[in-house]
């Protein structure tokens, strides 16, 4: 369970949403002993499956907001399978020669500082959860507006109920109501999620059926790259499952009024000639441009602030890197009057990194799906990229971006110009 020390602030912080970004802020508030209270939309925690893999900056950042939760990562997360390939990201193959494809010698992305983990989604959660009191979560909480008041803001949910806070940080995903009290005002344009022009497909299987689709190609981390296609596939829970998503390009706008379509089998098999997953379509949206992470009480951390393309395998890394800065930021904070002080230095830290996460993941999906007009199907090129493409992600001094974050926070302290 979280820290039993008593508060040793006096105001109180509005966490909405629990995802892997609500629930690694609300780790660190507690490392940090800043008193929050976790409002999420849906009845119970997430178990939406699906895998997500970490770079070493994510689990570096893990480890910075609490030992106990890398620890508890380490008992959950899963390598490649096949021995001595720990610093192997991805394999990449050619699509087109079929996914359990002999005769292509496939070409490693890796790096030395680079360790291959991933997680079961539900896994993660679950870990995350366990460092959580229950008591600081309500559930069944959806969000219907903000209104900043003097020195405080009220947060009113669909249920009718008014609460008040010291400050809200909105971790409600790339469609959250956050964004908008944040953006709305300023940058109107900038609310709403854009369509990055692909969809997926995904899907968890277990093993053996891995095994049937992929042959020898099963097990470990692998990139199939195709034209205006492509497969991401590596092993989760400790290789009892595989997850695997197809990627499709897609050239017309997203119209469904949801960001999942159900389709009928024929058009899922016209995209892939695949029988595992449900016909259903996941659009994945971006924010590709976020002008500001706060507007003065309410900031934005993980989806919220940078949704992006998954291409990096970075996004819920990002979130974790927000969650580490912004709990060590309020962990400064003396009284309300600081909080703003706390937002601006988090901005100026995370919010470039983090734009370009977004920015360069969606020009690695157009890589991977030989859409880059210079490296185009050239297979060769594609690795040559990316094993230059992740290092400036994974080897990043999260340790120099605290140090400035709080140097920054007591210079706008001291100037007074907040
Ligand atoms: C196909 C795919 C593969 C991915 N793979 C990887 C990967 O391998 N590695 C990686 O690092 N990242 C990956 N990502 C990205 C990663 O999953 C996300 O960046 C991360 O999960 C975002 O977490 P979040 O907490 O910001 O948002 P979310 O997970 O969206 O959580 C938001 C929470 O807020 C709640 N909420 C929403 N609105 C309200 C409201 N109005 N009031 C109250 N609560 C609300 C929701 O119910 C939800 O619980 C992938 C994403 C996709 C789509």
């Amino acid at each position: 369970m979280g820290s039993v020390e008593p508060p040793k602030s006096e105001f109180n912080i509005v966490i909405i949403g629990a995802g892997i970004g609500g629930l690694g802020l609300a780790i660190g508030l507690l490392k940090q002993n800043v008193p929050f209270t976790l409002y999420e939309a849906a009845g119970a925690y997430s178990a939406i499956g699906a895998g997500v893999g970490l770079g070493p900056n994510a689990l570096r950042a893990m480890d910075m907001i609490d030992k106990r939760f890398k620890s508890l990562y380490d008992g959950i997360s899963t390598g490649n399978l096949t021995p001595n390939k720990e610093h192997v990201m991805m394999d990449l193959m050619p699509l087109e020669e079929g996914l359990g494809g002999d005769n292509f010698v496939p070409i490693p992305v890796q790096s030395p500082s680079y360790i291959r983990t991933s997680a079961h989604r539900r896994d993660l959660l679950d870990i995350m959860t366990s460092l959580i009191p229950l008591d600081t979560v309500k559930f069944n909480k959806r969000v219907k507006s903000y209104e900043q008041l003097e020195g405080r803001v009220a947060i009113t949910f669909e249920d009718g109920e008014t609460v008040e806070a010291s400050a809200v940080i909105g971790c409600d995903g790339a469609k959250g109501a956050t964004r908008g009290a944040v953006l709305g005002e300023a940058y109107p344009d900038q609310v709403t999620a854009t369509y990055s022009g692909k969809y997926v497909y995904r899907s968890i299987v277990p093993m053996k059926e891995a095994i049937k689709i992929l042959g020898k190609n099963a097990g470990d981390g692998k990139w199939f790259m195709g034209n205006g296609a492509n497969f991401t596939t590596f092993s989760i829970s400790k290789g009892a499952q595989f997850n695997i998503v197809a990627f499709k390009i897609d050239d017309k706008p997203w119209t469904h009024h949801q960001w999942t379509k159900m389709v009928d089998r024929e058009t899922m098999l016209a995209d892939f000639a695949v029988g595992w997953a449900e016909p259903l379509q996941w659009s994945i949206h971006h924010h590709l441009n976020t002008p500001v992470y706060y507007n003065g009480l309410i900031c934005l951390l993980g989806d919220s602030a940078h949704a992006t393309t998954p291409h990096q395998a970075s996004g819920a890394g990002q979130c974790l890197e927000d969650s580490l800065v912004l709990s060590i930021l309020l962990g400064l904070v003396q009284d309300s009057s600081h909080i703003q002080a706390a937002f601006q230095a988090y901005d100026e830290i995370r919010r470039p990194r983090a734009q370009e996460v977004v920015r360069t993941s969606q020009e690695a999906g157009l890589i991977y799906t030989y859409q880059d007009p210079v490296i185009g199907s050239d297979i060769h090129k594609v690795a040559e990229n990316l094993n230059k493409r992740f290092l400036w992600i994974w080897e990043h001094d999260l340790e120099a971006d605290v140090n400035t974050g709080v140097s920054r926070f007591h210079e706008l302290i001291a100037s007074g110009s907040i």
